[in-house]
């Protein structure tokens, strides 16, 4: 039975790693190390009320609670360096801290824009310093261009706009979040932004961001230059897998796992955005960035990591949500489908459900302000539901 776990990244999937261990009744010491100093806080909140009401971060757990509820020997403010399987050991501080049982959960990174200079002003949102940042940039009349119209530069639009800011979102692809909810349905969300009077222009790709030494403008490919006070470049997530070159960890966009959240190596398990997994639910290799995910990841990759022999699969319907002006939306399961049939409400409204059908099977649905019936459907989808079944939940 392993005695020693160790979780790496002392964030959502961490902290769910490490409850999860001692709701198991796991008696063996707990390292968990974190490369951030703050104890682990929520990341939705950051791109949203975070920004416009000025309060505090919204901590997952405090550190007392860790190192005196749950034993932890917790090691904020420091990076793991490097994993040494072969001696069963992590380093990180320059020590040598020796596991039987290992979850890595180290998230994923801002992509910054290839090839952007170095300006003030111009900034991602991962963390809650990076949101600080931010916040203080953020005011009436402050001109922001975003750049990427995906859900966090979507969200980060609405909560810029409602601090008085004048924003223009920028986005390279003809239509926003295509990947993510499929064309039809990227386009109704986009027409979220026109309708609450946020300025959107998609189609035409970021050639360049100017300034001396603050951020001026940004250029775009039709010759276009926005003046901009403050730039926000929301191009996506890279997953945080530096420190396992030459562990012998399989690394292809994220830690290549198997059914179970296993790495091959022994006693290593991932969780989280950093892992790509294949989920026997959908027959698909997913890697996912959603706060319900990491979730369920952390705690069944350490009930794996203290006891491999009785592993089991990472079985799950994908959800997230995403909240935009007054509106949440909400998506189950993946969307690429042979047909994707709004049945109810209207797209060119604040109200709609999308359901998403493969064969004969009901495979992903896509609610704005449907919080109950999105939520039915993710059980459903669990169970294999129908196509026809999943018609008579609207
Ligand atoms: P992370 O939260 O990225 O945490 C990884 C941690 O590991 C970090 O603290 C990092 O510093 C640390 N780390 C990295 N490398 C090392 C190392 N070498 N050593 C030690 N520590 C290391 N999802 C939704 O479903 N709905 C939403 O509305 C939503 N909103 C979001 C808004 C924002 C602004 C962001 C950034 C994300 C949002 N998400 C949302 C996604 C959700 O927050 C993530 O899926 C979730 O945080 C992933 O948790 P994680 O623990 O896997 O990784």
């Amino acid at each position: 039975m392993p005695d020693r776990l160790v979780v790496v990244g002392a964030s959502l999937a961490g902290l769910r790693a490490v409850e999860a261990a001692r709701r198991a009744e796991f008696a063996g010491a707990i390292t968990l190390i974190g490369a951030e100093p703050h104890a682990p806080y929520d990341r939705p909140p950051l791109s949203k009320e975070f920004l416009t009401e000025r309060g505090e971060p919204t901590y997952l757990r405090d550190e007392r609670s860790l190192r005196d509820e749950l034993d932890v020997d917790l090691r904020l403010g420091t990076a793991a360096e490097s994993l040494r399987p072969q001696d069963g050991t992590v380093v990180a501080g320059g020590e040598e801290i020796s596991y039987t049982g290992l979850v890595i959960a180290t998230g994923a990174a801002a992509r910054p824009l290839a090839g952007a200079p170095d300006l003030a002003g111009v900034y991602t949102l991962r963390t809650l310093d990076d949101a600080r940042a931010i916040r203080a940039a953020l005011g009436p009349g402050v001109r922001i261009v975003v750049i990427g119209a995906g859900f966090i530069g979507s969200e980060i639009a609405c909560s810029a706009g409602a601090t008085g800011a004048e924003v223009t979102v920028v986005e390279a692809a003809p239509v926003p979040l295509a990947a993510a909810v499929g064309e039809r349905m990227g386009t109704a969300l986009a027409a979220l932004h026109e309708r609450n009077g946020t300025q959107l222009r998609c189609g035409v790709p970021v050639t360049g961001i100017e300034g001396e030494r603050r951020v001026e403008a940004v250029a775009l490919d039709d010759g276009t230059r926005i003046p901009a006070d403050v730039v926000i470049v929301g191009v996506g997530a890279t997953p945080e897998t530096g420190w396992l070159a030459g562990s012998g960890v399989k690394v292809d966009d994220g830690v290549v796992c198997d059914e179970t959240l296993g790495t091959g190596l022994p006693g290593v398990y991932a969780a989280g955005d950093v892992a790509r997994w294949p989920n026997p639910l959908f027959g698909e290799t997913m890697r996912l960035e959603h706060w319900t995910t990491a979730a369920e990841q952390g705690a069944l990759a350490a009930r794996n990591a203290i006891a491999p022999e009785a592993a089991r699969p990472c079985s799950t319907v994908p959800y997230f949500w995403s909240d935009w002006y007054d509106s949440r939306i909400q998506f189950v399961g993946v969307p690429t489908a042979d047909e994707v049939r709004v049945v109810a409400g209207d797209p060119d409204s604040d109200s709609f459900l999308a359901l998403y059908r493969r064969g004969e099977r009901v495979i992903g649905a896509l609610g704005l302000n449907r919080r109950r019936e999105v939520m039915k459907l993710r059980a459903m989808i669990g169970k294999h539901a129908s196509w026809d079944d999943a018609l008579g939940v609207s």
